[in-house]
């Protein structure tokens, strides 16, 4: 059998390679940092997707040999000028603690009537610390006043996406891997890949 092609995703956080994991299927063999001893936490001190993906994806590909993929991404709420944005990991104070940001945002949006909100993720591939490829993908949709469901992470059990009626949290994986900013994303940096295997 053909070995597959390797991407590593330059995460520490499980659920987005599972999701990466999952979209790809039997395609590429997906690993991701907590696969490798002693690689180091890269800090994100962008103030946009794009910077802080980039320096994921160069941190890690100095690091580690073949192709290198960072997703940095997030959830823009109309009535919070755009907030979390960047910062949604450490909405409600401590970072990656997605029952605290949780939390902050139904409390942030109550009585609100403008329930807009958008995720969007942004991807980088690179090799050998060098940036070779960006893409974005984005899910619009609305903010609950409750969290509904259990799948999913982050704040998937807030966020009904557009022309649904559940929240992410509720579709389940394989409805919210067709819809999500991520699947978007993905899907334009493997095409971006397959090009690159071709030349
Ligand atoms: P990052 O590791 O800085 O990219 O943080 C991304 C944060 O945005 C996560 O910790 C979640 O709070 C949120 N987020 C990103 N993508 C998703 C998603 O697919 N579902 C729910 N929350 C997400």
């Amino acid at each position: 059998m053909p070995t597959l092609p390797r991407l590593i995703v330059a995460t520490r956080n499980p659920h987005k390679s599972s999701e990466i994991r999952a979209m790809l299927g039997d395609t590429w063999e997906v690993l991701d940092v907590n696969d490798f001893a002693q690689l180091p936490v890269i800090e994100e001190t962008g103030h946009t997707f794009l910077e802080n993906a980039r320096l994921k994806a160069q941190g890690i590909s100095r690091l580690v040999a073949g192709w290198v993929l960072a997703d940095d991404s997030g959830l823009e709420v109309d009535a919070l000028g755009g907030g979390p944005g960047v910062w949604s990991s450490s909405f409600g104070g401590e970072e990656g603690n997605h029952a605290k940001n949780n939390a902050r945002l139904v409390s942030a949006m109550r009585g609100q009537a403008v329930r807009g909100a958008r995720f969007r993720c942004t991807m980088v591939l690179a090799k050998a610390g060098i940036a070779q490829a960006d893409f974005c993908g984005t899910v619009e949709g609305r903010i609950t006043d409750e969290p509904q469901g259990e799948g999913g992470f982050g704040y998937d059990p807030l966020f009904i996406p557009d022309g649904y009626q559940l929240t992410f949290a509720e579709l389940g994986q394989n409805i919210k891997n067709r819809l999500s900013h991520r699947a978007q994303a993905l899907t334009q940096a493997v095409g971006w890949l397959a090009g690159q295997a071709q030349n």
